[in-house]
């Protein structure tokens, strides 16, 4: 990770600029409904604690996105234990990390409730196309790169489609990747990281 500090104050503009399609999805999620199913918080709380969001902002961040649906003591009792836990301040005090594209592709499948996985994976056809070309207005719906991403997504080659993702969205070329090596996505936090960077230079 970059190392860099996020506030709970700053995870909106970054969600917008640097976040993943899966971690979008969670995020927007997250912001229309006040909700999270546990699976999706788990994703998306440690891939925040990947991003450089501390503790204390975690719990922060996350008591405003339950919002006034729902009461400080049911916040306390039911949620904050979960986000110390992912933290590795209860329980075995495992300081778990953030999920690997791996991970996020073959654990814990999602049902029809969940919002968690990977969009290229676990939406349907028409569910990717509306929720990739809402998300990214440079993604047209019936363009050549929206033809492309489904084409790998066809063969399974989610990780490809991923990147294809990051390319067009940073404006670079086909085949570019997210790192020195060209490297296809592998990890949610590392496209991030790379994120920022393209950002800076
Ligand atoms: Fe997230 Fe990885 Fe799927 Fe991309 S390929 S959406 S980073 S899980």
């Amino acid at each position: 990770s970059s190392g860099a500090l996020v506030t709970a104050e700053m995870v909106d503009d970054v969600a917008r600029k640097h976040f993943p399609p899966c971690m979008r999805n969670l995020y927007d999620r997250l912001k229309k409904d006040h909700h999270l199913k546990h699976f999706g918080r788990l994703q998306l709380g440690l891939f925040l604690k990947g991003i450089g969001l501390p503790l204390d902002e975690a719990v922060v961040f996350w008591r405003r996105m339950f919002g006034a649906t729902m009461s400080d003591d049911k916040f306390n009792k039911e949620y904050k234990y979960n986000i110390r836990h992912s933290y590795g301040q209860e329980g075995k005090r495992t300081n778990y990390p953030p999920k690997s594209c791996q991970q996020i592709l073959t654990q814990n499948q999602p049902g029809t409730q969940d919002s968690h996985g990977c969009p290229f994976r676990h939406f349907s056809p028409d569910n990717l196309i509306n929720f990739l070309s809402s998300t990214y207005p440079s993604i047209d719906k019936s363009s050549n790169e929206m033809r492309d991403i489904l084409d790998s997504v066809k063969s399974t080659h989610y990780h490809v489609a991923c990147t294809r993702v990051f390319e067009i969205t940073h404006g670079i070329k086909k085949g570019d990747g997210i790192g020195e090596n060209n490297e296809p996505v592998t990890h949610p936090n590392k496209w991030v990281d790379r994120s920022r960077e393209l950002e800076k230079e």
